[in-house]
């Protein structure tokens, strides 16, 4: 008879976690406290657009080995559009349209030739932009400096100048941590360097062609169903309950009992510890999962006519600004993009929606060439303030390992020990990692 595996949570680490899991031929059963599946990767019907809007847009990193191999398992890879070498328009306070575009080139040499080419650098600015080479081989700082260290700091500390600061490291790692570059650690952006730099696909970058839940959540679904897993939602995980070093069985928010032969946490950082008594959670775990939140901002512009503004291409960065990113789903629907948003224009979070979005407005108005205001029909504003956690030097030692101490406990989710920033490629590469510990143990 196949083993069985409990999963809570049924957002991206837990619905992968499932397919993985039910590939292998294990029996898996997941409860998902909320109405809806995906949980911070889902869109909802917008009954007054008629359309589906996703609660923010997602882009895939080209290294994002696991999610790919996940969305080739539920047949959703095609469904992705691919930005080659790294192509992005950038924008600025004048006006100007700059492109930045890695050559055909072999790894980190590719990023190095975009940075070449560049218009908006100087022979300075390209000159110590040369020394990440060093800083991605591990020759300038020992790992331990990296850890204690934020990435702004070693970057300062790298030689890299205002410009570089402004067109492409805080742009970049807004976007890559939902964080500001003071908060995050050195190590973590060598790191995802190391990943992105590792070959010229890993410089490439992805962004769907459908909508979120088309991309990752209808299909798994489907998916699951027809291997037998039972999918239960609105009924969540409510209390764990042990037999020595064992969970024996997890009470459900309904008050009845489940078991199985494993079991898998799939919950947010936020929810982790509120499903074991503090007595069980100080026997079992020798830290608490401290982590803070980071904000980010969705802003989604409805326009009466086709766009005329420029640029106008799927993705452009804006610089010097309250938004940084500004992508163009169609014609009539632009969505704008704040992350790190307590940390952006003093703090955009604290805001209200009209407020936010008379600042967007302010921003498209100084970057955009031909932008007019009155061509905006409507507009609606998701803040999404758990949307990840924020990336300081301290974080990564609050997050988890997916081997607990517990002999029948995994622990899956984007905010575990994965190396890499909380995203979807970290929520599936702790799925994958779970699904190997189980698999070996059986
Ligand atoms: C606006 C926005 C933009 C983003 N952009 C990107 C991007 O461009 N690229 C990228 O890679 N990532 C991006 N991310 C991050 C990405 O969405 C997350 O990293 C990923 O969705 C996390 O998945 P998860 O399964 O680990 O956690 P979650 O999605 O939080 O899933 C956890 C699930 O557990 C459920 N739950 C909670 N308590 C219980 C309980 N007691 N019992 C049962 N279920 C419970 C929750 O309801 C939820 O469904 C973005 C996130 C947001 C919000």
């Amino acid at each position: 008879m196949s083993k069985s595996v409990i999963i809570i949570g049924g957002g991206i680490a837990g619905i992968a976690s499932a397919v993985f899991l039910s590939e292998k031929g294990f029996s898996v059963s997941v409860y998902e406290s909320s109405p809806k599946w995906g949980g911070r990767t889902f869109s909802y019907f917008d009954n007054e657009k008629n359309i589906f809007i996703d609660n923010g847009v997602h882009i895939l990193g080209g290294f994002y080995k696991n999610t790919f191999e996940f969305m080739k398992i539920i047949g959703t890879f095609d469904k992705l559009k691919v930005k080659n070498n790294l192509q992005l328009v950038f924008t600025n306070k004048d006006k100007q349209i700059l492109n930045f575009k890695c050559g055909n080139l072999p790894g980190v040499w590719s990023l190095l030739s975009g940075i070449f080419f560049f218009k908006g650098f100087n022979f300075r600015d390209k000159l110590e932009f040369l020394k990440i080479r060093k800083l991605i081989n591990g020759k300038v700082f020992e790992d331990d400096k990296l850890e204690r260290t934020s990435a702004s700091k070693i970057l300062e500390m790298t030689g890299q100048t205002e410009n570089l600061m402004k067109y492409f490291w805080t742009p970049l790692i807004f976007a890559a941590f939902n964080s500001p570059p003071e908060y995050v650690s050195g190590k973590l952006l060598v790191n995802l360097l190391k990943k992105g730099t590792e070959n010229k696909k890993n410089m490439s970058l992805y962004l769907g062609n459908d909508t979120l839940n088309g991309l990752f959540i209808d299909n798994s679904l489907k998916y699951l169903n027809e291997k037998s897993a039972l999918l239960y939602n609105n009924l969540g995980g409510k209390k764990i309950i042990f037999e020595g070093n064992y969970i024996k069985c997890i009470e459900l928010d309904n008050g009845e009992t489940v078991s199985a032969d494993y079991y898998i946490s799939a919950l947010p950082f936020y929810c982790f510890e509120k499903i074991f008594s503090p007595s069980d959670y100080a026997k079992h775990f020798n830290r608490s999962v401290n982590l803070q939140p980071s904000t980010i901002i969705s802003v989604h512009l409805f326009f009466k006519n086709d766009i005329s503004f420029k640029p106008d291409g799927d993705m452009t960065g804006l610089t010097g600004t309250c938004v940084q990113w500004l992508f163009v789903n169609n014609k009539r629907h632009v969505s704008l993009v704040i992350s790190g948003a307590d940390y952006v224009c003093g703090n955009m979070t604290e805001l209200s929606n009209e407020e936010i979005y008379f600042a967007c407005i302010k921003d498209l108005k100084s970057c955009l060439q031909k932008f007019d205001e009155s061509e905006i029909g409507s507009y609606k504003i998701i803040k999404e303030k758990r949307a990840t956690f924020l990336t300081g030097p301290d974080s990564e030692a609050y997050r988890l390992r997916q081997k607990s101490s517990l002999e029948n406990l995994f622990i899956a989710g984007d905010w575990t020990d994965t190396g890499l920033p909380a995203t979807i490629e970290s929520a599936v590469t702790s799925a994958g990692i779970c699904t190997d510990l189980i698999v070996n143990r059986k």
